[in-house]
């Protein structure tokens, strides 16, 4: 028997993303940055949970000239769906699978001479010149150049190499403190003058990811690089930008128990019923990328109201009480977390419950519940493998 192809949407259970408030935020983002700065658009992480495949053309349609994500195999499925979308691989690509950068036509990153070298070789045995942005490490001191003489020598070298088309150089800031994103910022344009000065020419050197970006003007250069404010997640302080979270995950009861004084609730009964009470069940869980150490702190958003998430939370199941809500039945929607309106939680206060940021809770979202995109031309849906997505 030959399995069909699911169009539909295979679950109660999705998160749902507006192309519209995408769109929306991407316009600001640009209009923020102004004409002399590109807005290169992270969606690493599958679009931090958004789903890359389903936001890039809204993202690249509103302002934003490049994606970048962290790893080949983003890029790779990026380019894919979107051959003519630029794409910028912000981490490194082991020496073995560089080739697949060539073939897909990928921006890389570059922080050593030697793996210079073997992409310039590998690109003149292509006869295809390969687009790379330098990575210098300011004091973050995860990836790039160190910061020394050495380095700025070898960078030269790299400049001169026939086959390599060194179009950004970056750095990435810790943001400890304004002082110490001061000292990482000067590092950084020294060295840059430094290389400017003896011939190397870098059309897009940036520094801003969103939250320097908005905070501190001056460091948004020739590009920042934005992914949290495209979703409308806000961490910044100082400045001002208007922009709306994308994201709202939802699901439906799929059961309802009767639950009576002293009984227990999910594994090792840690809930008991303090009163008699009707228990739903909602059908997502940890491995749908909501954080298992919400016990006993969850809220989610049913007929208006914010009802308790009780007990453990399972691998695929939750439990509610419904004792504010007893004319619940078996169907109704139920929030999970929202934009902060019509009494649901927004993705900042669940964070804070969970005791991370607001990146974590998004990226951490799994491909199992399907993306629904809502807005823009009309509705899409992506079911856990993209080449599923319908026009
Ligand atoms: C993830 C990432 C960004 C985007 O960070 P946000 O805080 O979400 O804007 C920018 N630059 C680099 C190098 C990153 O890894």
């Amino acid at each position: 028997m030959e399995i069909p192809v699911l169009n539909e949407i295979m679950r109660d259970t999705v998160v749902e993303v507006d192309l519209d408030r995408i769109a929306f935020n991407v316009r600001q983002i640009k209009a923020m940055a102004g004409p002399g700065t590109q807005v290169a658009a992270v969606v690493k992480a599958d679009g931090y949970g958004h789903g890359a495949l389903g936001i890039a053309p809204a993202i690249m349609e509103n302002g934003a000239s490049l994606l970048a994500v962290a790893t080949l195999s983003e890029a790779v499925e990026l380019k894919q769906a979107y051959p003519r979308y630029p794409v910028l691989i912000m981490g490194l690509t082991p020496d073995r699978l560089l080739p697949y950068v060539l073939e897909y036509g990928i921006i890389q990153t570059i922080d050593t001479l030697a793996q210079a070298r073997l992409l310039n070789r590998l690109a003149s045995e292509k006869r295809q010149q390969a687009v790379i942005h330098i990575k210098y490490d300011t004091g973050f001191h995860r990836i790039g150049f160190p910061d020394c003489p050495e380095s700025l020598d070898e960078i030269r070298q790299i400049c001169t190499m026939p086959w390599l088309k060194p179009e950004g150089i970056y750095s990435h800031l810790a943001l400890k403190d304004d002082e110490s994103n001061q000292v990482q910022f000067r590092c950084f344009m020294d060295a840059v003058t430094e290389l400017e000065r003896e011939g190397c020419h870098f059309p897009y050197k940036h520094i801003a990811d969103s939250i320097a970006a908005v905070d501190f003007p001056e460091y948004r250069l020739d590009m920042i690089r934005a992914g949290a404010i495209v979703y409308g997640l806000k961490g910044f302080h100082k400045g001002q930008l208007d922009i709306r979270q994308a994201l709202t995950f939802k699901t439906r009861i799929s059961h309802i128990t009767p639950v009576f004084k002293g009984q227990g609730v999910s594994y090792d009964y840690l809930w008991t019923a303090p009163r008699d009470t009707r228990v739903a069940a909602l059908p997502f869980g940890y491995a749908d990328g909501y954080p298992r150490n919400l016990r006993g702190k969850a809220m989610v958003t049913l007929r208006g109201k914010q009802v308790p998430v009780i007990g453990i939370i399972c691998m695929d199941q939750c439990m509610i009480d419904l004792t504010d809500v007893p004319d619940a039945q078996i169907g109704d929607q139920v929030i999970i977390y929202g934009d902060g309106t019509g009494n649901t939680l927004d993705i900042d206060a669940v964070s804070r419950l969970a005791g991370t940021n607001k990146n974590e809770i998004v990226s951490r979202l799994t491909r199992r519940p399907p993306r629904v995109y809502v807005g823009g031309e009309n509705v899409r849906t992506a079911d856990y493998f993209p080449e599923r997505m319908t026009p």
